[in-house]
């Protein structure tokens, strides 16, 4: 882990009251701690930095649930980087998502957080835009994969061609890309690891039907969001499912309940100040929706509708 990340830091296990990290550093080389221990403040929890990474979930020791377990899947890793990176290899069949989703970045942040980052496309073009960057996810697998990237800035990976046959992509990260700049934790959206306020730029892209508590996520985005000068790229195919929240916690895709109708309509909303839930509110500046896909085979895609917004404050 990076050190300037540490100044943004709190304790997840103890929030809603925000506590600062302490660093004890076994082993570092220029600036980035490869083993150590943050610790909390106040409830003394330790948060373990291993093989560069930083762990930092409200329950250092939890198991994986069962839908969570898929994440870490090689497999799954290697369906992540074509459809974030597919524009950077020679790949005939590829989306542009990676542009879109960049080009509804701001140029005027100094700050980046993405949320759910998987293997961290967003999150570099974010460091190309802002002093620093950081992503998320509570994938180990997607976390390491990124890092790697960023350390080495390149990669190769394999997906099923055919059968049994393989294909492989090698992935170079274009020379003009930040990567000092950027950092990868393990969190959880839901319980965000870093202080209010924290960041001019936040990205939340195709999570919130995948968490536990959508509402508790936007609730976590717009906290570490600044209260001013900010921008959020939302973006979500809200494909509702129990295996992800129970229905009562859906915020669309339900004829009744606190969110009724669309999850659009409802994110769009909450984020406009209704009940005063994210506050300061506010202003949606751009909305649309954009598709991307995921490879199965060379034959077979998968294509994902996201209806995104872009708000700021
Ligand atoms: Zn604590």
């Amino acid at each position: 882990m990076k050190r300037f990340l540490l100044p943004y830091l709190i304790c997840p296990a103890c929030l809603p009251r925000e506590y600062p990290l302490n660093l004890s550093a076994e082993r570092e080389t220029e600036g980035d701690i490869t083993t150590g221990t943050l610790a909390c403040t106040k409830c003394k929890k330790r948060f373990p930095i291993k093989e560069g990474i930083a762990h930092l979930l409200p329950a250092p020791d939890s198991c994986l649930t069962g839908s969570q377990r898929r994440y870490e899947e090689k497999e799954m890793t290697d369906r992540y980087l074509w459809s974030h990176y597919g524009d950077l290899l020679d790949d005939a069949v590829r989306t542009d998502t990676a542009a879109h989703w960049a080009e509804c970045l701001s140029n005027a942040a100094s700050t980046g957080f993405d949320a759910g980052c998987s293997v961290g496309r967003i999150t570099f073009e974010m460091a190309n835009r802002c002093n620093l960057a950081v992503g998320c996810d509570l994938s180990r697998s997607f976390i390491k994969t990124a890092r790697t990237l960023a350390h080495r800035r390149e990669l190769a990976f394999s997906l099923p061609l055919e059968g049994n046959l393989t294909e492989t992509f090698h992935l170079t990260l274009p020379v003009a890309w930040r990567t000092e700049n950027v950092e990868f934790v393990v969190a959880d959206a839901l319980r965000l690891p870093f202080s209010a306020n924290s960041f001019e730029q936040i990205a939340s892209l195709n999570l919130l039907d995948r968490v536990s508590y959508p509402l508790a996520h936007l609730f976590e985005m717009n906290r570490t969001a600044a209260p001013r000068n900010a921008s959020f790229l939302f973006a979500d195919p809200f494909a509702w499912s129990t295996m992800a929240a129970p229905e009562e916690r859906w915020l669309g895709g339900t004829t009744s309940g606190p969110y009724p109708g669309r999850g659009g309509d409802n994110v769009r909303a909450l984020l406009e100040g209704k009940d005063r839930i994210l506050v300061p509110a506010w202003t949606i500046a751009r909305a649309g929706t954009h598709a991307w896909k995921m490879r199965t085979h060379c034959n077979h895609y998968e294509v994902v509708t996201s209806e995104y917004l872009v708000a700021c404050r």
